[in-house]
């Protein structure tokens, strides 16, 4: 699993050029370009018994760094695909991730459902 980019010494630690064969997230260098490279892992993370104020406005301060990040897509996209469980990622927090991912499915059942029913009348007709 990629490390966020939160920390240089883990960004260091991730392959900045492309392995075939290999899973394209885990290779793609986007996280070199992460704003929050050169911001404490603290404003994107909670610390154990963190009061709701303080995790509100923690989050809040970690998605204005998110909002002027040029990697901010692919950051949320990989938080997405994983799925990334902790943490504010693209902008999104982890409870705000879990919602775009219902979403989501919702939607893939629903075009599913749809393709199986052209699927009936093409065989029908
Ligand atoms: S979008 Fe936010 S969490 Fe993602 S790399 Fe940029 S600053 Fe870091």
């Amino acid at each position: 699993m990629l490390q966020p980019p939160h920390s240089p010494l883990q960004v260091a630690a991730v392959p900045a050029r492309r392995v075939p064969g290999r899973d394209r997230d885990q290779d793609d260098p986007w996280h070199t370009d992460a704003v929050c490279r050169r911001d404490e892992a603290g404003l994107f993370f909670a610390p154990s018994k963190e009061p709701t104020a303080a995790r509100l406005s923690r989050e809040e301060a970690a998605k204005r760094v998110c909002a002027r990040c040029p990697v901010m897509v692919e950051c949320r996209e990989h938080a997405l695909l994983q799925p990334e469980p902790y943490g504010v990622w693209g902008g999104l927090t982890a409870a705000e991730r879990r919602v775009v991912l219902a979403r989501r499915r919702r939607r893939d059942v629903e075009l599913q459902k749809t393709v199986r029913g052209a699927d009936r009348i093409a065989q029908a007709g």
